[in-house]
């Protein structure tokens, strides 16, 4: 029998520590023999503090734990055999619907195994993946297989995984680097930081598994400095890896290498972009470079270099394992395979959900998230946090597609879901957005730099009660100049959620030059 008490950031912050320490003294006092080990986001954070007790196939889980009721679970289940059902929210034979109707693929281990313990991952079949690709396949071989497994980053921009991975490959120079984009920084995003805290072994076999495929020996994972727990688990888990020589020299006796390092963060928006990040690697202010070249020919130190985020990375090991096939087979034609989203705002279960793309927002939000708080009225989704667009009840039934959601307006992004109810009013949200990425501009380009600051005045006029009708055209004008003349994906897309609201919402706006308020 084992017990698992969930000590991501949302556990710990509900009170998970001393939940462990209570089920851990009792299991003590009454002298049972039973592993008692933390464990990462499951993604059910509105039930958190959780504790899950695995005995034999099945699992029984308890939520809104502390310390006294934790002594009970102990006392009543472990000792006396008898489940607490006044404090259980589901068993494995019948999932809650937040859980039934998620596939978990990237997530698959977080919240099931103790992430600071290497063989917890070596348990579930951890590193199997990197074996076969060391001692069985080519180079060319594994890309291939990213190929036809149809992955696509899922750090915003969808850009082809294998393309680049054979980019990096095909550049000329001994010296190449795999790096992780580990710099999760749009509001009411937190899949990367589920990954990172709850199963750190996954992100660095994806990256070794890249690094042989590329012909990079050297990775650097890229995290903000405000993902201390993050950043603890990664060392520990480097560090494990690295006794057990997944990591360093001649990994598993086959003569490749490969060394692993964290470098962290201040926590700009920016660095999110690719080249940005490379500047700030390189211990520069992160700006954005002018591409060409490519990363892939001339990335950190000007050295052929592959950039991935975490979720990217975590598909990696499983598409190894259970066949690019099999994660092909997920999803639709143009978006295979899984995509995490993190829930927020007005929705009754906000938490992490992992679901195959083409699922619609109505599944998610409804089926998923149990629909809106209070049972209010859903008036709108900001999806992809501030680059992304603001939909409507209207497009509820889009497909969760990266084809299907660009033709709206907005974008699968990084995978923020941030939900709105009737009381919300959408200017003040894309006010709050747009301040955002009006602080978050590095200034290299006037577009993004004068750009956002003057809709973003523009949209304080409206909200003050003393816009114009002429306000909605200037507005409207420098979005569409500021999504075309920017540099960088930032300022590409810091217009989307002002153009969003604009197209379906324009009411909100003339409601507020009309009733001067
Ligand atoms: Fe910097 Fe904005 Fe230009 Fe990007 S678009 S380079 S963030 S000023």
């Amino acid at each position: 029998m084992k017990v698992l008490v969930g000590l991501g950031s949302c556990g710990i912050a509900a009170g998970g520590r001393k939940v462990l320490e209570s089920i851990n003294e009792s299991v003590a006092k009454n002298g049972l023999d039973i592993i008692v080990e933390p464990t990462g986001c499951v993604g059910m954070c509105f039930h958190e503090p959780l504790v899950d007790i695995i005995d034999g196939d099945k699992k029984y889980t308890y939520g809104h734990v502390n310390a006294e009721i934790a002594n009970k679970i102990v006392e009543s289940h472990l000792v006396n055999g008898k489940p607490l059902t006044e404090y259980l929210i589901y068993t494995n034979d019948e999932p809650d619907v937040f859980v039934k109707n998620q596939l978990k693929v990237a997530l698959e281990n977080c919240g099931q195994i103790n992430p600071e313990n290497i063989n917890d991952y070596l348990e579930v079949g951890g590193y199997k993946a990197l074996e076969k690709v060391l001692t069985s396949m080519k180079q060319e071989e594994v890309i291939e297989e990213m190929k036809i497994s149809g992955l696509r980053g899922r750090g915003g921009a969808g850009f082809p995984t294998w393309f680049k991975w054979d980019a990096a490959l095909k550049s000329k120079g001994t010296e190449k680097y795999v790096v992780c984009n580990a710099d999760e920084g749009d509001p009411g995003a937190f899949m990367d930081r589920s990954v990172l805290e709850g199963d750190p072994h996954k992100l660095i076999e994806g990256m070794i598994i890249c690094g042989f495929a590329m012909g990079s020996n050297h990775g650097v994972i890229y995290c903000r400095a405000e993902y201390p727990l993050a950043i603890k688990r990664l060392n520990i888990a480097i560090e494990q890896a690295t006794e057990k020589n997944y990591l360093g020299e001649n990994i598993l006796g086959t003569g490749f290498s490969f060394d692993l390092r964290i470098k962290m963060g201040a926590g700009a928006f920016v660095c999110g972009e690719e080249t940005a990040l490379i500047e700030s690697l390189e211990g520069k202010r992160g700006m954005p470079r002018l591409k060409p070249p490519f990363p892939a020919q001339s990335g950190y130190w000007r050295k052929p270099t592959n950039i991935n985020n975490v979720e990217t990375f975590a598909n990696v090991s499983w598409i190894i394992s259970h066949g690019p096939e099999k994660f092909a087979a997920i999803g639709t034609e143009k978006s295979k395979g899984t995509k995490v989203f993190a829930l927020s705002g007005k929705i009754k279960l906000g938490g992490l959900a992992e679901v195959p793309m083409g699922m619609t927002l109505r599944e998610v939000i409804f089926g998923i998230g149990g629909g809106i708080k209070g049972d209010k009225k859903f008036k709108a989704v900001q999806l992809g946090g501030p680059s992304g667009g603001c939909l409507p009840e209207s497009l509820l039934d889009t497909p969760v597609t990266y084809e299907d959601l660009s033709k709206t307006g907005a974008i699968v992004g990084s995978g923020g879901m941030v939900v709105m109810d009737e009381t919300t009013c959408i200017v003040d949200v894309t006010k709050f957005f747009l301040e955002f990425t009006c602080n978050e501009s590095c200034g290299k380009c006037t577009y993004c730099r004068v750009g956002t600051k003057r809709m973003l005045q523009i949209l304080e006029k409206i909200t003050e009660g003393n816009g114009t009708m002429e306000d909605l055209d200037e507005l409207e004008a420098l979005a569409l100049s500021v999504k075309d003349a920017s540099l960088c994906g930032l300022g590409q897309t810091a217009p989307n959620p002002v153009l969003t609201s604009l197209k379906y919402f324009r009411d909100e706006y003339i409601a507020h030059i009309v009733d001067k308020k």
